[in-house]
């Protein structure tokens, strides 16, 4: 058998949705796990859309998710260019011989330069004239410069009918097709023409790409037929939808969440966990096992895991599989990134940011979380003295308004400021007193903090504070519960 080459092909829109990462995915998984090729090929043919530094969001997306492509723009195989825009030169050619087999024509009416390119079918409701122009006249008009787009020329009559490796056997009447064109006035190639063209000239054996594709699949059919090329194994992928919260189900767009990968990495989602995520929406390992790291997927990944139906992209799901990468972080990893996402940088907590990250590693699941965790320690919360009140460890405002000031005086005489000093002055105090330890942990983590639920302990707390602003905090609370 030929060596397997896939290829991912996206357009240049400035910013990766995550169903073409999924697409690049599952293209670059099946070249790996068959010890194949995978290709990037930028198909910049919509010149209206181009987007500058389209290409470099590609580059970095591909980089970042770990899909590392053997062909591309920058790095030659043999096949290229890789840009479509830059192998413009080549389709006419290849149109030219359709229109002389009979399988396309020369269209002069005027707007057709405007169709749109989105390879979706409608309903050809009427042939265009020119379908029926004598060839001669036609080439004449051609030669006398004047201005035309070459369409496909489609025989009705027939039935078209392929296999998705996905969605299994497809049949089209070719009725519905229309006659699309295939090069437009400036020589450009539409994507309908110029995915068959280049995929054949790049040699690629499996075409991985969107389920939105399928319908226009048979034109692509009709056109290799006509070149006499061998058609691609064609894997379309399942739609990618989303849930609102009524539960209602479409596909996936802003207002269900992020649908970019540079949008959920700045959220907070690390590549890692995106990239395995997604590799899950409309493919299965066929067993319960869910993390998976890329090199483990390229093992067991198979075209037959594959699932026509549409996956739901579950944010929760995601931000769990989120806080299981971020847990086996070693934790200087997590300190490097996630500290732009502490945006302490120039406060006083800076030169403490390893301890809070210590604190805050198995206690984030998204990393856009931690500015909100950590607000209370570059500014204190406004809180109410019933925060003092703790059943579970005997704590209330009153008790707190005799212990604190005792607490104040053995804390404040510590020489060395840490953690571990500054829990063993709240435990002795429980020894002492012959109460839970609970209770000076609760008043105290109240006192500096204002919060009900902290990351880490008083002691962790207030060795991050520093002395002087823990006791001032203290004695503001004193304050508070005097009032
Ligand atoms: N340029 C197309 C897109 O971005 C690629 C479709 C294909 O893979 O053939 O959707």
């Amino acid at each position: 058998m030929s060596e397997v080459r896939t290829r991912f092909a996206p357009s240049p829109t400035g910013f990766m949705h995550v169903g073409n990462l999924r697409t690049a995915l599952y293209a670059w998984l099946l070249a790996r796990s068959e010890g194949g090729k995978f290709i990037l090929r930028i198909e910049d043919t919509d010149q209206a859309r181009y987007v500058e530094n389209a290409v470099d969001v590609i580059y970095a997306t591909l980089k970042s998710a770990g899909l590392e492509h053997d062909e591309g723009p920058d790095k030659d195989g043999g096949y290229g260019p890789y840009i479509q825009s830059e192998r413009k030169g080549l389709y006419r050619e290849y149109a030219e011989k359709l229109v002389k087999n009979g399988h396309a024509y020369y269209c002069f009416c005027e707007k057709c330069d405007d169709e749109s390119d989105t390879g979706e079918i409608h309903e050809a409701s009427a042939l265009c004239p020119c379908a029926a122009m004598d060839a001669a006249e036609a080439a004449a008009k051609v030669a006398s410069g004047v201005p035309h787009v070459i369409r496909q020329r489609i025989d009705r009559s027939k039935i078209s009918t392929f296999t998705d490796a996905v969605f299994g056997e497809i049949q089209i009447e070719n009725k519905v097709l229309d006659d699309q064109i295939l090069l437009k006035q400036d020589n450009m190639p539409t994507y309908n023409f110029a995915n068959v063209v280049d995929d054949h000239l790049m040699n690629i054996t499996h075409v991985v790409r969107g389920s939105e594709y399928l319908s226009s699949t048979p034109k692509y059919n009709l056109l290799y037929e006509a070149f006499g090329w061998e058609i691609p194994t064609y894997v379309h992928l399942p739609l990618i939808m989303g849930r609102d919260a009524e539960g209602n189900v479409s596909k996936l767009s802003k207002r269900h969440g992020s649908v970019s990968f540079e949008n959920l990495v700045a959220e907070g989602y690390l590549p890692e966990a995106i990239v395995n995520y997604i590799a899950l929406l409309g493919w299965s390992p066929k067993s319960d096992r869910e993390i998976f790291t890329l090199a483990e997927l390229g093992e067991v990944f198979k075209i037959s895991g594959l699932n026509k139906s549409p996956a739901v992209f579950d944010y929760d799901k995601l931000r769990w599989m989120n806080s299981e990468y971020i847990k086996v972080l070693a934790p200087e990893k997590f300190a490097e990134i996630a500290k732009p996402f502490a945006k302490i940088t120039g406060t006083a907590l800076e030169s403490k940011w390893e301890m809070i990250a210590a604190l805050l590693h198995g206690r984030t699941e998204i990393l856009t979380e931690i500015p909100e965790k950590i607000a209370f320690l570059i500014e204190q919360p406004e809180y109410d003295v019933e925060l003092f009140n703790h059943k579970k460890s005997k704590s209330d405002p009153e008790n707190t308004g005799t212990d604190l000031p005792q607490l104040r005086d053995k804390l404040a005489a510590l020489e060395v400021w840490n953690a571990e000093n500054i829990s063993g002055v709240l435990s002795g105090f429980a020894a002492e007193k012959e109460i839970k330890a609970g209770r000076p942990m609760w008043q105290v983590r109240i006192a500096v903090s204002g919060c009900a639920v902290t990351p880490g302990g008083p002691g962790e707390i207030m060795e991050i504070l520093g002395k002087e602003e823990s006791l001032a905090r203290i004695d503001k609370a004193l304050k508070k519960l005097q009032a």
